[in-house]
């Protein structure tokens, strides 16, 4: 199922986000994030996608192959994520082959992350780039990344979401956002883009910060500001790791419902490949949506 037809029917979307097991675990290993979300009815499941893509013995990328068991085992509908900041078009070319021929009509469509200790590839500078591309080889439906805060590499949010249009008119039709912890930063994002003429729907990235290690990594590669509130619950907890993971539950619960009380057009949450979470959360919001 293409992801369109989703949010035609008007309600709040709401989805997750898992990533293919390290390099050196098996592939097996997803099975049971997978049986931990299945129940828990998202929408759809997307699947991050490392520099470069890993490979597995078939020949796909983890990915892809991932995408290919939540669609043909769970009866999910996956949307495969593809970067190409380190791929060449022929690469790319070749993920879209087995994309196509898993059936994943789906795909988040980004640049990823500029890494010094990864050769660049300069086939594709900005992921508007790779969306022009994809849509002269199939019939995707493609989504992109956006952020309520601004991207790191841009110069301001004028810049950024003029950017973000950009990448609109060249064929995404759903955008999925960073994550944040104050909704006031997605709301006026949300204001800011929709003047800019980005008018395609805007799932809201949420993160529920369950352990201490994961609010320093996060805070630091996505710039997200931290609202007081945010700091008192995580300081007041810190060296409690259960109640700190309630506490993070609780906040992210209590900005799901502020988002979709204002009407949000999805969430879209960040799993981190754990079910618990998860099932804790949709189970808070279940009746909202
Ligand atoms: P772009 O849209 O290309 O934007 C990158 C920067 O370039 C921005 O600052 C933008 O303002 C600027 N820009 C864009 N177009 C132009 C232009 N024409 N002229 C000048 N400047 C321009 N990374 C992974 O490696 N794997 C994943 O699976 C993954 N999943 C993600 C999922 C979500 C929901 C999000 C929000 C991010 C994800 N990322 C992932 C991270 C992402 O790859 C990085 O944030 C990356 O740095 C930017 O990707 P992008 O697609 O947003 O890039």
């Amino acid at each position: 199922m293409k992801l369109s037809s989703l949010f035609e029917q008007g309600k709040t979307v709401f989805s997750f986000e898992i990533f293919p097991p390290k390099k050196t675990s098996s592939i097996d290993t997803i099975y049971s994030t997978l049986e931990g979300l299945k129940d828990l009815k998202p929408a759809f499941i997307s699947v991050t996608y490392g520099a470069g893509g890993t490979m597995t013995e078939a020949g796909h990328s983890k990915t892809c192959e991932i995408a290919s068991i939540i669609k043909n085992k769970y009866d999910i509908t996956p949307v495969a994520h593809l970067t190409c900041v380190n791929s060449t078009k022929a690469q790319v070319e070749a993920e879209l082959n087995s994309l196509k021929e898993n059936g994943i009509e789906n795909i988040l469509a980004l640049r990823g992350d500029i890494n010094p200790d990864i050769p660049r590839c300069y086939d594709f500078k900005y992921a508007s780039e790779l969306v022009s591309f994809i849509k002269e080889r199939g019939d995707f439906h493609i989504s992109g990344a956006c952020y309520p805060e601004v991207h790191n590499d841009a110069d301001n949010m004028v810049d950024d979401i003029l950017n973000l249009k950009k990448k609109i008119d060249a064929g995404v039709t759903h955008l999925m956002s960073q994550l944040f912890f104050d909704n006031n930063a997605f709301y006026s994002f949300v204001e800011k883009a929709r003047i800019a003429g980005v008018n395609v729907p805007i799932e809201a990235g949420i993160m529920p910060v369950t352990n201490k290690s994961q609010i320093e990594r996060m805070v630091t590669m996505c710039g997200a500001s931290l609202p007081q509130k945010f700091v008192k619950v995580m300081q007041k907890f810190e060296n409690n790791p259960e109640a700190l993971r309630d506490a993070g539950i609780a906040y992210a619960i209590d900005q799901i419902v502020d988002l979709i009380s204002s009407g949000v057009d999805g969430i879209h949450l960040y799993t981190m490949n754990n079910p618990y979470v998860a099932r804790k959360i949709s189970e808070a919001v279940g009746n909202l949506l």
